[in-house]
């Protein structure tokens, strides 16, 4: 399913609104709902479309799908069905089904196996590892080694898991047809059953000759080093995914993807909420009082921040797009400062008189409390 345009799903523009997508939605699916349409393929294309609607009909996704050409390389963020759901609101329910449809795509982890009854090429695990950066590297992107444990094919047998073309013989049991059909006498009539040959589980074929490397298994453990190119933004837990960089099958089947999940390391001075930044900085009160320009750490590097006289303590100041920008590029955070007036504790003789004399000439500014309680109680 990964190569599909979903614009072109839908016969839409890049620039299509939310309603004009909810409108073409609308339309194709009246047209290909299997219980309207009972075409070959109107299933497969309703399917489709809900999936390039379900996409393009929330904005987080759509910002995703538009830059990495997927809607799933995120983590949960990335699939929250909240958007979905909303995007449906608009719809009246009772003309559609959409039970199966939302199976489809929101009750399908990445990591569910689905059964497989038939024949059809299996496919190999995905995969999951865990790759810590820090804060500095989620802001800028960067790309990673990993070390990734999987299972291979085995070049002995080229994932035979047979010695030689010898090796493998046509099942005897099922005759290369991998079922069994059996026929039973029930109470009601025949009944007949078909099941998965038992002797070669559905391969159709059985090894005769096991290769002595695999031990016949097709597929040996190697550790791969893999890189991974983390963009710019990402946030904590979110899970990229490889496609095919998973387990192969067994005997040369297909295989399954790598999800590489992201944990972003907190930081000493920062604390990051999606993409902005806070951090509280101490500030004599002199600083508080007459104003200053003081200098911030930001991600990068130093920066410069005007504390404008009479600032009082927990002012929070904004220093726009020196936060993070956004994984899809849209949008830079901002850094906020929280200023903590610090009170000084220990003073010099002179700097108590100094400031005993300032309190004198200040007369009751120097005692806001009185002001305070007069408005409070009169
Ligand atoms: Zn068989
Ligand atoms: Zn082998």
């Amino acid at each position: 399913m990964a190569k599909k345009d979903y614009y072109e799903i839908l016969g839409m523009n890049r620039d299509a609104s939310r309603d004009e997508i909810k409108r073409a939605y609308k339309k194709l699916a009246k047209k290909y709902h299997p219980d309207i349409n009972k075409d070959d393929g109107a299933a497969e294309k309703f399917k489709e479309i809900s999936e390039a609607a379900a996409v393009l009909g929330d904005d987080k996704k759509r910002e995703q799908y538009d830059r990495f050409g997927t809607a799933d390389t995120m983590g949960d963020q990335g699939f929250s069905n909240s958007g979905f759901s909303d995007f449906m609101s608009g719809f009246d329910s009772h003309d559609f089904d959409f039970g199966d449809l939302f199976e489809s795509f929101f009750g399908r982890g990445p990591f569910a196996r689905g059964g497989r009854r038939t024949r059809a090429p299996r496919r190999g695990n995905d995969l999951a590892v865990e790759v810590e950066i820090t804060l500095g590297e989620a802001a800028s992107g960067i790309s990673k080694t990993i070390n990734v444990p999987r299972l291979e094919p085995c070049k002995a047998c080229e994932g035979t898991g047979a010695k030689g073309s010898s090796g493998i013989e046509t099942c005897p049991e099922c005759r290369g047809a991998g079922q069994i059909r059996m026929t039973r006498r029930m109470p009601f009539g025949m009944f007949q059953t078909t099941t998965i040959c038992n002797r070669c589980q559905g391969e159709g074929k059985i090894i005769t000759k096991p290769c002595s490397i695999c031990k016949g298994r097709g597929r040996v453990k190697k550790t791969r080093k893999i890189d991974v190119k983390i963009p710019a933004g990402i946030e904590n837990d979110m899970r990229l995914r490889l496609v095919g960089e998973g387990e192969v099958a067994e005997h040369a089947g297909e295989k399954g993807d790598l999800y590489v999940i992201v944990k972003v390391q907190s930081h000493k001075f920062f604390e990051r909420e999606g993409q902005d930044l806070y951090c509280e900085i101490p500030i004599s009160f002199v600083q508080a009082t007459l104003g200053a320009e003081i200098s911030v750490p930001t991600l990068g590097g130093n920066a410069k921040l005007k504390i404008p006289a009479g600032t009082q303590t927990n002012t929070i100041f904004r220093m726009r797009g020196k936060g993070i920008e956004s994984i899809n590029g849209y949008r830079a955070g901002d850094q906020l400062v929280r200023a903590i007036i610090q009170t000084p504790s220990k003073l010099s003789k002179k700097q108590k008189k100094l400031l005993q004399d300032f309190a004198d000439a200040s007369g009751d500014e120097m005692h806001p409390q009185k002001g305070f309680f007069k408005k409070l109680f009169g």
